[in-house]
């Protein structure tokens, strides 16, 4: 089937948890609140393949395999606004906004011939669909394919460093294993979130301390917007410990 979209900029889908490559992340440290997502897909999934190419695969008891895709990002409840998000609903940083919001509403963590879902816009969300816009998805194939292709590139790339890394905290956390081998095997998935400190000491070129205070400034911010918020316990929660990280090592 074919697909139709323009974005109108209504700012609407500029909220909740926005995934980033490293280089995003580091270029806007001062303003996002950066986390690790641990993403565990079940073998039989239609994205296992290409999850297993940007990440890896891990052993479960059941002799069966999951694949684990680790991602850098913006973790902010659904709830609240993203941090670029101006009063006008327009993007802050548009001119350098991170690789995902320029692929949007395509996702280079998906094949080519899995996007048709991608392209309807959830409630609230105010994209034009109808025929007067731009036919963006024929026959399974995105006509302007070249945001998509930045984007796999960026996860290829990316994935040099994060496969590796991934591989160390698996194997002197026993405990993160574990959950993640919970989640793979339940029926509806789910994720690990941790803290993003740890792979900043991996990274070469990056001033700790020049990072520690700019993610520590968007935090407590943060920690003051959520914390009468029960909708946002667990992001709360996260913040906290995260802060708590940060000090120690300022
Ligand atoms: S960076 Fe800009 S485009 Fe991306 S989610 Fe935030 S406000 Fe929206
Ligand atoms: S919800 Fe649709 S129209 Fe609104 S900013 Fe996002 S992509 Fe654009």
């Amino acid at each position: 089937m074919d697909r139709h979209f323009s974005c109108i900029a209504c700012g609407k889908c500029c909220a909740g948890w926005l995934p980033l490559s490293i280089n995003d992340a580091l270029e806007n440290a001062n303003l996002f609140p950066l986390f690790l997502l641990w993403t565990p897909v079940r073998q039989g999934a239609k994205s296992f393949d290409l999850t297993a190419k940007i990440g890896f695969t891990l052993k479960l008891k059941n002799r069966k395999l999951a694949a684990v895709r680790l991602t850098p990002m913006s973790y902010i409840p659904p709830q609240i606004n993203c941090p670029a998000l101006s009063e006008d609903n327009l993007c802050s940083i548009h001119e350098r906004k991170p690789l995902r919001c320029s692929t949007m509403p395509f996702s280079a963590s998906r094949d080519e011939n899995d996007q048709i879902d991608l392209l309807i816009p959830r409630p609230g969300w105010e994209c034009d669909i109808s025929d007067n816009a731009p036919l963006v998805y024929k026959d399974k194939k995105i006509s302007n394919p070249d945001g998509f292709l930045s984007e796999r590139k960026q996860l290829l790339t990316d994935s040099e460093i994060l496969k590796p890394f991934a591989q160390l905290m698996l194997d002197s956390k026993p405990a993160l294993k574990m959950e993640l081998e919970k989640m793979a095997v339940r029926p509806h998935g789910g994720n690990v979130v941790v803290g993003f400190l740890p792979l900043i000491h991996r990274l070469a070129n990056v001033d700790i301390n020049q990072f520690a205070a700019s993610q520590l400034a968007v935090l407590e911010n943060l920690i003051g917007i959520t914390k009468e918020n029960p909708e946002c316990a667990d992001a709360h929660k996260n913040y906290v410990q995260a802060a708590g990280e940060l000090r120690a090592i300022i």
